[in-house]
């Protein structure tokens, strides 16, 4: 039995939502006899949903089907853990169900007129998968040009290695690299060139206040701005932000436990109950103050504003050494919990010791042979219970005082140079994965000298949320709050949009 109980009355309701008869086609033998398994234990479940054996790409894998027709879907490997979901809307998606997108959207999938054979590389530990497989399951759906395989990367290890495959999720289009991390439906779309129609942004009326950024930060300062009845734009280049990447939340003060993922989809839903504007999958580009406030966007549109709130956040910092960019997701990786399963049996090094670099390593210990932990100053810097459970591994040796300073390899990472910064002698350590754990660094660059910021980079604001520039306000992990937590940048962007909507009650017009 693959699906426990629990998982079965969960899904009984969603299979409800099938509309038309599913076929799945199931390519296996002796070795993945679990597969046949799997999906005749679905089966069971529904009486829309039959079974029949096929010849597929991967032996080990099913196709979604309705009754003669293809939809392209193929799932080869069990897809468990975070794909579940994944499967369980494939299900009812390729039984009729419209998917919930824009219908401007769905038009524009629908008009791609060329071959696509997307194939995506997935762990079953990684949060950011399931979007890329469920975006393009929908691609698929939609469109008969297009096709999507999800490839469950420790059932198909003879493949992960050719192709060389050491982050997750990683999309092939047609055999050949298309891109890797996080991608929206909107990304895909215009990384493929057909363009989701931007044209319409240049038209928009100015907001009262536009809110750049869609992590808490963003959408806290949204919902407060909502709230007062004016006119409010939220742009963000993912909804989300960084939490999208935190697994376990046990400090969302009355609510025990959460993962990042469930907690924002319902903070989104709490955004969607306001006429708030949400432009996603646009990046902010430039903010100028002229008779309002201009925000250029990457796409060249530019929106207005009589006051704006960012909320952009913070990302990994590199450690800006030789290699770093060449091995970036070939062997070079910043998500244990994701890519953490395509490292099984390795050497690795991890470069931080810090409390997110000293969490890698206890989530990766037991994954891989040996594990170097890098730490530049002369003691860990992580937090004592951590550094307990950490000193009583076998397989871990740990450099502190020490500078990176140079990844190597050919096609992908073989060594890592480090200086001992004491002796000042060089060390080469054989390694297969380097995890960058060394903090996170603001995202402010793209805002230039328009906006004081500290030397970090981090924007000054004062106790009202306020910039330096008239009417730009700030919140969250790109300001210089001394702390950087959920909670703690959600009351920012309360305050910010508190402060933002003062500002517009005393300005002149
Ligand atoms: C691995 C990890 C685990 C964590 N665990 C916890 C935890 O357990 N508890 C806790 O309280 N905190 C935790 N944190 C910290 C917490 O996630 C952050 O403090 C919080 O997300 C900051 O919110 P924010 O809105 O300021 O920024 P972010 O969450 O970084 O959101 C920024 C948003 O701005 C958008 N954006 C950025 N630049 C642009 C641009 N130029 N144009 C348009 N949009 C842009 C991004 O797409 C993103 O949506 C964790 C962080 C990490 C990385």
């Amino acid at each position: 039995m693959s699906l426990d109980n629990e998982t079965k009355v969960q899904l009984l309701p969603y299979l409800e939502y099938i509309e038309q008869d599913i076929i799945l086609k199931v390519c296996y033998d002796d070795t993945t006899k679990n597969i046949l398994d799997f999906v005749e234990e679905i089966a069971s479940m529904s009486p829309k949903i039959s079974v029949e054996k096929a010849q597929l790409e991967r032996v080990g894998s099913f196709a979604i089907n309705r009754v003669n027709q293809s939809s392209g879907v193929v799932f080869a490997g069990l897809p468990l853990g975070h794909e579940f979901t994944s499967l369980v809307m494939a299900l009812v998606q390729v039984s009729g169900r419209k998917p919930k997108i824009e219908d401007k959207l769905i038009e524009q999938i629908k008009k791609i007129n060329r071959k696509l054979e997307f194939t995506t590389f997935v762990s079953l530990s990684c949060h950011n998968c399931p979007d890329v497989v469920q975006a393009l399951n929908i691609m698929s759906v939609l469109n008969p040009n297009i096709s999507h395989t999800m490839v469950e990367g420790g059932s198909f290890q003879a493949e992960i290695e050719t192709k060389q495959i050491m982050a997750v999720p990683t999309i092939h289009l047609n055999g050949e690299e298309f891109a890797s991390g996080r991608q929206s439906l909107e990304q895909i779309l215009v990384k493929l060139g057909d363009s989701v129609d931007f044209s319409e942004l240049n038209n928009k009326d100015p907001y009262d206040m536009l809110i750049v950024g869609g992590g808490p930060a963003g959408s806290s300062a949204a919902i407060y701005a909502a709230r007062k009845g004016i006119r409010v734009g939220m742009l963000s280049e993912n909804l989300g932000g960084q939490v999208l990447e935190t697994l376990g939340i046990e400090n969302i003060i009355g609510t025990k436990y959460t993962e990042g993922p469930k907690f924002m989809s319902q903070v989104l839903d709490h955004i969607k109950e306001y006429p708030i504007d949400i432009i996603t999958s646009q990046r902010a580009t430039k903010l100028e103050k002229k008779e309002l406030l201009e925000l250029s966007l990457n796409s060249g549109a530019i929106l207005k504003a009589k006051s704006v709130v960012l909320a952009t956040g913070a990302k990994w910092k590199n450690i800006g050494v030789k290699g770093e960019q060449e091995f970036k997701n070939k062997g070079i990786a910043y998500c244990p919990h994701c890519d953490g399963p395509l490292f099984v049996g390795k050497e690795i090094a991890v470069i931080g010791g810090g409390n997110s670099g000293v969490e890698a390593v206890l989530d990766l210990a037991g994954i891989v042979k040996h594990i170097t932990l890098i730490e530049f100053s002369l003691e860990l810097k992580a937090d004592k219970i951590l550094q307990e459970r950490l000193h009583a591994l076998k397989n871990v040796s740990i450099i502190t005082n020490a500078q990176t300073t140079e990844i190597m390899g050919t096609s992908k990472v073989e060594s890592l140079k480090y200086l001992d910064r004491n002796s000042g002698n060089e060390t080469t350590i054989t390694v297969q994965g380097v995890f960058i754990l060394i903090g996170l660094q603001p995202i402010t660059d793209w805002l230039g000298d328009n906006i004081a910021k500290n030397k970090i980079g981090e924007i000054i604001v004062d106790k009202h949320g306020a910039t330096n520039l008239e009417g730009v306000f700030a919140a969250g992990d790109c300001t210089d709050s001394v702390y950087k937590q959920i909670i703690i940048s959600m009351g920012a962007g309360a305050v910010a949009a508190l402060g933002a909507y003062e500002y517009l009650l005393y300005r002149k017009s």
